[in-house]
């Protein structure tokens, strides 16, 4: 899978060298690239955003730079780009979304600051050949800039890329494959930490009994109780 994240902030990701992400890219499972929107600017103080039409606190970001830093990915690219605009008024992020991008060829984020990106950046592109744009929020909260909710959807979605996780087995149990739905509590060794024993049934060996065990804990914790 492609992924490109344009921003004025390019240096956001380098976190994503790191872990499982950082080894997908080196198996080249994931090509990651992150532009720097000031680079599709022409004056000397690489300008990216002016004042908003019908007056108001804080700056837009503009749409030249934007339309040709978008442009220039296109143009690189044969295959359908999904054009992930990050809003906090967009639609919300969540683990269906994330399986749907996991099937992307390419993820194409705009990641805003101050104000957000002029509008017409999203109308522009929802008429353009090859690309699908999406406005997406990763939550009902305001973020300085889009770049960290980029880097939590690009988590979320690379992890279900066949590969990138050492062993698949881990997804299939896991929060929110169903809506609403959460995992059952888990422990390791030691069997006794400061008093807190891990419960009888999971040292018993009996798979069947494990595993009602862990169905009902899921559910009593998908309805917001703690596990018993
Ligand atoms: N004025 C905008 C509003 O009230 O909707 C907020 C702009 S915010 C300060 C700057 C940028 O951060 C946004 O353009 C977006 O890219 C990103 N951002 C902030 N909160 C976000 C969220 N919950 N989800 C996704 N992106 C977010």
């Amino acid at each position: 899978m492609k992924i490109t994240a344009i921003s004025i902030f390019p240096e956001y990701f380098a976190p994503l060298e790191l872990s499982l992400i950082g080894k997908a890219r080196e198996h080249k499972i994931v090509d990651f690239k992150a532009v720097n929107l000031r680079d599709y600017t022409y004056d000397n103080h690489h300008t990216v955003d002016d004042t908003p039409y019908g007056g108001g606190a804080g700056m837009v970001m503009k749409p030249e730079p934007w339309g040709e830093a978008i442009d220039a990915v296109i143009d690189k690219s044969d295959q359908l780009i999904d054009l992930v605009i990050l809003t906090p008024a967009g639609k919300q992020f969540n683990q269906r979304v994330a399986e749907e991008f996991s099937n992307s060829a390419h993820l194409l984020f705009a990641c805003g600051r101050y104000e957000g990106i002029d509008a017409r950046v999203a109308d522009f592109y929802r008429s353009a050949k090859n690309v699908r744009v999406h406005e997406i929020s990763i939550g009902d909260y305001v973020l300085n800039g889009g770049e960290v909710a980029a880097m939590v959807i690009i988590e979320a979605v690379t992890r279900l890329i066949p590969g990138v996780i050492g062993n698949p087995d881990s997804l299939a149990e896991e929060s929110h494959n169903e809506l609403g739905s959460v995992e059952y509590p888990s422990y390791t060794k030691p069997a006794l930490w400061r008093g807190h024993a891990v419960p009888e049934i999971l040292l018993s060996g009996n798979h069947g009994e494990i595993a009602k065990w862990r169905t009902t804990q899921g559910k009593l914790r998908s309805k917001g109780e703690p596990h018993k």
